[in-house]
């Protein structure tokens, strides 16, 4: 040994350098396990014997020596103690790494959802019973993956409710057309008008439920008219009452005067509603919402904390509650969507979101209050118009039916939708020619595009060509051709602008025999009038 040390020589310097090399190489090595961000250990099967400083501050102790010091039996850190024995089993019977997921249990008790990587420690001998692995906390990326599904199982649901409602709204369709033919026949006898009058009102409510659930789905065409917001509320309010339970007081004071907006009133109702079950889940032992209406002037030097505010006159509509209120973080997040302060399953954080959409569409804006364990006051702003009365007479509200002799090329692939438009267009003189989609209205059109004044034509329909792309390929031939397009579906045609071609109309399904009438009339009379003015 001691001759050893003291021989003189090159290649005993070289082997000191290899040494300090070496020696070198491990402090980087134990540097990476010292800085890593995951969590890497070594134990036995009953204690810890190694961990970083990243396993520590995982399971909340400041140092690795803190984590070691307690005892460290690892089993203390499972949720679930056979959890560990599994994956003890495991290793022993693998000679890699096995991999698990893992409920974690940290110092002070809270849990977290660990990915463990762990092996048997490598040994000669095959005897030891040291193991080493790698924990990652992945209780975050799991709680997007949850979040990812849910905003995923909403779209299907989604998807679902829009379909079905778009075949509902077909059959409705029929059923109101059917209903507007024989209220304009002579042979039915008043006492059976008024049973058709009752008829009619029942599937409006029906149809008014398909609206719902487009709305839900997001392909409602929103279908805005001037209302009353004293009258919407006043409507609502019994279902609201129902809806809240016995343990709400419900308060409501309309507005002085009358509130017009121009809006879609389903979409407004499904505002009212939201904020509603807002309020009632947050006075569960019960409480008071005071619904309230006024005309409002809103001032530039009022508005500074609301980017979406404007000066101008607005109806405005406020919803309060005397339960739990809400703290700056939830005010700060509130109308995120799928933001939500409820046990899962019970809240979706979609409600506050639709909310905004609608009230941003509406070209409005929403302010919220909130003081914790005194209530909250959410203020709806809808522009406000002028009364319908003291508007230039609309004439789709007052003029009577009038029909007449031109030729329509009407396309609908839903027969019985197709057929009562049809019977309805005869009915008023005019001559229809039907197609059942796109490449049979292009055979009728080449027979007899000189004389077809008008084309009434489904958006959606199966073959290539839509229901646009029909109009503005006919339109293009002949330019003096109007056009009516109709669906229940597409939000999309309001949004593109694309209606907004001076031949182009729309029409949102299902729609009444004398709305049909007239918007017809209107479309082919325009250019008789539109050379004087
Ligand atoms: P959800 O009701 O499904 O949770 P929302 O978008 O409707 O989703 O609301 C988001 C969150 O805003 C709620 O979870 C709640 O914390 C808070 N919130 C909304 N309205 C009120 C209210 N009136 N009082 C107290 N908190 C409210
Ligand atoms: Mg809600």
């Amino acid at each position: 040994m001691n001759g050893k040390a003291s021989q003189p020589g090159s290649s005993a310097a070289s082997s000191d350098d290899s040494i300090r090399q070496e020696s070198s190489q491990e402090q980087n090595f134990q540097n990476i396990v010292a800085d890593a961000p995951l969590g890497i250990f070594q134990s036995t099967t009953d204690r810890l014997v190694m961990v970083n400083p990243a396993l520590a501050r995982l399971f909340g102790c400041s140092s690795p020596e803190e984590m070691l010091e307690e005892g460290a039996a690892p089993a203390r850190f499972f949720v679930r103690p056979a959890d560990r024995a599994e994956i003890i089993k495991a290793v022993t019977e693998t000679d890699g790494f096995v991999q698990r997921v893992v409920e974690y249990r940290r110092r002070d008790g809270s849990t977290f959802t660990g990915n463990l990587h762990m092996r048997r420690k490598p040994d000669a001998t095959g005897k030891t019973n040291l193991v080493e692995g790698f924990v990652e906390d992945i209780t975050g990326r799991l709680r997007l993956e949850k979040q990812l599904r849910q905003a995923q199982k909403m779209e299907a649901i989604g998807q679902l409710a829009g379909g079905i409602a778009h075949d509902f709204n077909n059959i409705l369709a029929a059923i109101l057309m059917h209903l507007g033919v024989l209220q304009e026949d002579s042979r039915v006898q008043p006492d059976l008008k008024e049973a058709l009058g009752e008829i009619e009102e029942q599937t409006q409510r029906a149809a008014n439920l398909t609206r719902q659930l487009l709305l839900f789905s997001r392909r409602q065409v929103p279908t805005p008219e001037v209302l009353n917001v004293n009258v919407l509320l006043k409507d609502l309010l019994k279902m609201l009452r129902r809806l809240l339970g016995e343990k709400i007081r419900v308060t409501f004071r309309r507005a002085e005067e009358e509130a017009w907006v121009r809006g879609d009133a389903g979409m407004l109702e499904q505002v009212v509603m939201n904020l509603c079950i807002n309020a009632r889940d947050a006075m569960l032992q019960g409480g008071e919402l005071a619904i309230s209406v006024a005309t409002v002037e809103a001032r530039a030097e009022n508005m500074r904390r609301n980017p979406d505010a404007r000066p101008g006159r607005f109806v405005r509509l406020s919803v309060a509650d005397n339960g739990c209120g809400m703290d700056e973080a939830v005010l700060k997040r509130l109308f995120e969507p799928f933001f939500t302060t409820k046990e899962p399953g019970k809240g979706t954080g979609l409600g506050l979101a639709t909310v905004y959409g609608i009230i941003k569409q509406h070209e409005g804006w929403v302010d919220v209050e909130s003081t914790i364990g005194l209530g909250s006051v959410f203020r709806v702003h809808l522009p406000a118009v002028i009364e319908p009365a003291k508007m230039e007479a609309n004439p789709l509200m007052s003029e009577t039916i009038r029909g007449g002799t031109e030729t329509i090329l009407l396309v609908e692939d839903e027969r019985s939708v197709r057929q009562t438009v049809a019977l309805c267009l005869r009915k008023l003189g005019y001559a229809v020619l039907e197609a059942d989609n796109g490449s049979e209205a292009l055979g009728l059109w080449k027979q007899n595009g000189d004389r077809i004044q008008l084309l009434i034509s489904d958006m959606v329909m199966p073959g290539e060509l839509t229901g646009q792309e029909l109009a503005e390929g006919l339109l293009q031939q002949k330019p003096s051709l109007k056009a009516i397009l109709s669906s229940g579906y597409s939000a999309e045609l309001a949004e593109n602008g694309s209606v907004t071609h001076p031949a182009l109309s729309f029409l949102a399904k299902p729609y009444r025999a004398a709305l049909l009438a007239k918007t017809v009339r209107l479309l082919l009379d325009e250019d008789q009038k539109s050379p004087g003015t």
